[in-house]
């Protein structure tokens, strides 16, 4: 089942479940908009290379479509209209007014220069900003794009359009635009929710074993965060393996070691193991901060986690899904657990467009206040329901489009064929 098949799945199941009006299904179970261009970019060799690149603009019925943009060499039109499919579900969840929309470029980030990067992104914009505005479409960052890209996105963008534009984007560095608190948002909102979830269940932070796979943007702060919070942080990796130490690791030592030497498997706060490994290890806490299909049928059977918080998007398949749910673990599913990140780009787009900013207690006040209530809400159709949480999350984001969509009528859900831009 590709990644697309997957989330389709867990919007039939839930539709069915809430018994929601097929029509507004329908809806939402096509992006209306797709562009794909070519963006050929001069390498610092001298010469051009061609780079595929995508925009979906799933679903704009709550507001603007909302969504970050990757760049990975897996990066398809599968993956990407998957992940705008999430962001739609993913506002709804949130209560933010926004709808979802994804965008990617497929290309190896990691081995590019600081100039290749800039060119291609400045390359990104001119392909797509005739689709996208403060109003209408406004990216951020996700897998190996950065505040830097979205500096760059932001002044490509404001000089396509000849006006100062910082809320076409968001993530963007404190000096030119950002939210105080964007960076560790997605870790900080995914913290609030377990935080909240475990103290209506009665469980105690104190001897918790927590394992974090990722040490990117999500995971990195995700382990330190725990970690202050008194959790056990047992296990973290990044995309060369894992580290392990059933005694407990401190992140902040993991982090320092991996900008010296370029991966956490050079700590010596634990013991190096595979990615595999590392998922199947005792732990009571499972944090996937990574990326999608993770877990799948052919490890599902071996996860000791009683909870998975899931900080990256759709890394549990549907297979695994269905499994763990009748084992009794516990899954924080990711349209909630992550959304912490597109809420603190809510907030910052709204100081972008005041061009007034707040303070970090107020971010982080208001990002608290947001994760509760979409976490209750969730709660409560669960109870209504006798559902899994995964299950809850998607009947709480119908219920909030479908009003949405019989209020503004037929006309808000337009659909275009996709266009290829050269
Ligand atoms: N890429 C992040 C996500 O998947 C953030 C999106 C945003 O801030 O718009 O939620």
């Amino acid at each position: 089942m590709s990644f697309y098949e997957n989330t389709l799945k867990n919007m039939n199941k839930a539709a069915k479940i809430m018994k929601l009006d097929q029509e507004t299904l329908n809806v939402l179970s096509h992006p209306q908009k797709t562009l794909i261009a070519t963006l050929p970019v001069r390498m610092d060799d001298g010469h051009m290379e061609y780079f595929e690149a995508y925009r979906v603009q799933h679903n704009e019925l709550r507001g603007p479509f909302k969504g970050g943009i990757r760049y990975l060499p897996s990066v398809d039109l599968d993956e990407i209209k998957a992940l705008s499919t999430e962001m739609t579900f993913k506002c709804a969840v949130a209560g933010i007014p926004y709808g979802g929309g994804k965008g990617g470029v497929s290309c190896n980030a990691k081995k590019m220069s600081e100039g290749e990067l800039e060119r291609l992104t400045r390359k990104y914009v001119q392909a797509v900003y005739q689709i996208i505005g403060p109003n209408h479409d406004i990216p951020a960052p996700d897998m190996y794009t950065t505040p830097q890209i979205m500096a760059w996105f932001m002044d490509e963008y404001s000089r396509l359009v000849n006006q100062y534009s910082p809320g076409v984007v968001t993530g963007k560095p404190i000096e030119v635009g950002g939210s105080l608190g964007r960076g560790t948002a997605t870790a900080q909102g995914g913290a609030y929710i377990l935080e909240e979830y475990m103290k209506r269940h009665d469980m105690k932070i104190e001897g918790i074993r927590i394992i974090i796979q990722g040490f990117g943007n999500a995971g990195s702060f995700a382990a330190e965060i725990f970690h202050g919070m008194g959790f056990t942080v047992t296990g973290v990796s990044d995309s060369r393996g894992g580290l392990y130490n059933n005694d407990g690791m401190d992140p902040f030592n993991i982090m320092k070691t991996k900008k010296e030497k370029g991966s956490v498997q050079d700590s010596d706060e634990g013991k190096p193991c595979t990615n595999e490994e590392l998922l199947e290890k005792p732990c009571d806490i499972l944090v996937l901060a990574a990326m999608e299909n993770q877990v799948t049928e052919a490890n599902m059977k071996n996860i000791k986690a009683k909870i998975i918080l899931e900080l990256a998007n759709g890394p549990t398949t549907a297979e695994a899904d269905e499994y763990l749910a009748k084992e009794g673990v516990v899954i924080i599913p990711d349209i909630l657990a992550n959304s912490g990140g597109v809420t603190v780009s809510y907030f910052e787009w709204l100081q972008n467009q005041q061009a007034y900013y707040w303070p970090i207690e107020e971010v982080e006040a208001k990002l608290k206040r947001a994760m509760i209530e979409a976490l209750v809400r969730i709660l409560d159709f669960q109870n209504e329901y006798k559902c899994t949480m995964r299950e809850a999350a998607y009947i709480s984001a119908f219920d909030r489009l479908d009003k949405a969509k019989k209020l503004r009528g037929s006309g808000a859900h337009l659909r275009c064929k996709i266009y290829h831009d050269k």
